[in-house]
């Protein structure tokens, strides 16, 4: 069995995103990055591909699959641009699959036909400008009012999708994590809620410019102030947040995973190709040992990206928890192992590889943000030390 399309319908799909994806992704990535555009329509258009909802329920506009097509769509997309690929997991997987796994059924009647469509583009917002790691150390408020209505308050920082263009314009929803008091033990009580643009008190703080790398994704600060969201929009009880979070950050780890064994493909396809073609000392500089390392190194190490991205896949079950064990190690792994992969090609290609004409220096800004984005390197060390600390068996089993 090929662990990487383990049917007949996950080769067919890498298949068509694997065209689509040389037809309208390729052209544009270039340019994207350089002026450093989302490109908003061609996302949209993924609605048409059935890829926006990939993994929610058909009932509601979405496609019903399972983690290793999800997996597959991201690999494909970011072998091409990563940036664009981020726009589409912070769509498809931090808002799409959340609420279609945690929302209630009159919330996801209601929009999740929007954002499988691309009506309406969705983002996540956890991170604050004093807290990222420190999930519980957020400081948005969100208090109930007599009436029902809920009033949030506070920033979130480095959203994906925050912000749609350069003119501010906010994403059309936003599920959004705030304080709503503590429990009876004095720990911080989370709770989730869908805020919609237009509602009173929700707009852009700023869109950030200037990233390192995945820059054909915005990302922005968001405000609320005083922002008045219904009763309906909170998803599920106060104090749930954990529970949503703890499910969809398994997914949201596999599939920046699979962004990383994308951005290795590539990589690895352009060394290759170019140790070929470029020659020095009369001879193809494939034939010098060093290049050799880079290349054979590169090659085992995608190899071993690809077999714990897809083994993982395989038996992630979407819309549960307790795969934390290897949703954090392979996102771990394949990372840091992306990078290092990325870093190669650009010593094989030269001066060649230092320019964006020839892709890799794109993919190599880009991969460093999968070491930070969705969970640092140290708190995947952190989570799998204290997993296996609890669970040893794991190791044997
Ligand atoms: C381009 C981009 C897109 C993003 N998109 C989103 C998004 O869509 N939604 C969203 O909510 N967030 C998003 N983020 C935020 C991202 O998830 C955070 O940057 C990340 O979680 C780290 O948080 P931080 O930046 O506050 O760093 P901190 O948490 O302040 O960490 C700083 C350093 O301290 C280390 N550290 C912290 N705590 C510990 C500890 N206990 N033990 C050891 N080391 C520790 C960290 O590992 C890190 O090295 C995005 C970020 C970027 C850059």
């Amino acid at each position: 069995m090929d662990i990487a399309n383990p049917s007949e319908e996950h080769t067919m799909l890498r298949e068509m995103v694997r065209d689509w994806t040389k037809e309208y992704v390729e052209p544009q990535a270039f340019e994207h990055d350089k002026h450093e555009r989302f490109n908003l329509e061609l996302l949209r258009s993924m609605g048409e591909l059935g890829l926006l909802g990939i993994s929610a329920q058909e009932e509601y506009g979405g496609a019903g699959l399972d983690a290793t097509a999800c997996a597959i769509v991201h690999e494909e997309l970011s072998a091409s641009d990563p940036g664009f690929a981020l726009a589409y997991l912070a769509h498809s997987m931090l808002f799409v699959n959340n609420l279609a796994y945690n929302g209630t059924d009159e919330q996801k009647s209601r929009i999740l036909p929007k954002v499988c469509s691309g009506e309406w583009i969705g983002a996540m917002a956890m991170s604050e400008p004093d807290a990222g790691t420190d999930v519980l150390g957020l400081s948005t408020t969100a208090v109930q009012r007599d009436d029902g209505t809920w009033c949030i308050n506070g920033r979130k920082m480095w959203i994906t999708n925050g912000c749609l263009d350069d003119q501010g314009t906010p994403a059309d929803v936003v599920w959004v994590y705030a304080k709503t008091g503590t429990d009876d033990r004095g720990r911080v009580q989370m709770s989730t809620f869908l805020v919609e643009a237009g509602m009173p008190g929700y707009s852009v703080g700023q869109k950030i410019f200037d990233k390192t790398g995945m820059r054909a994704s915005n990302t922005a600060e968001l405000v609320f102030d005083d922002c008045i969201v219904p009763a309906e929009n909170i998803v599920g009880a106060p104090g749930e947040s954990l529970i949503h979070m703890m499910g969809n950050l398994e997914l949201e780890r596999l599939t920046l995973a699979a962004m990383a064994l994308g951005i290795a493909r590539r990589s690895l396809e352009e060394m290759n190709k170019y140790a070929t073609e470029r020659s020095a000392f009369k001879t193809q500089i494939r034939d010098f040992g060093q290049m050799q390392r880079y290349i054979g190194e590169s090659w085992a190490k995608y190899r071993a990206m690809r077999a714990y991205v897809y083994d993982t896949a395989n038996s992630l079950t979407i819309g549960t928890a307790g795969q934390r064990l290897d949703s954090d190690g392979v996102k771990l792994f394949t990372t840091t192992a992306a990078k290092e992969i990325a870093d190669a090609a650009m010593q094989v290609m030269g001066g060649y590889g230092y320019v964006a004409e020839y892709h890799v220096e794109r993919l190599w800004r880009d991969a460093k943000l999968l070491e930070i984005g969705g969970g640092t390197l140290e708190s995947h060390q952190k989570n799998i030390t204290r997993d296996l600390f609890k669970d040893s068996e794991a190791i044997t089993r």
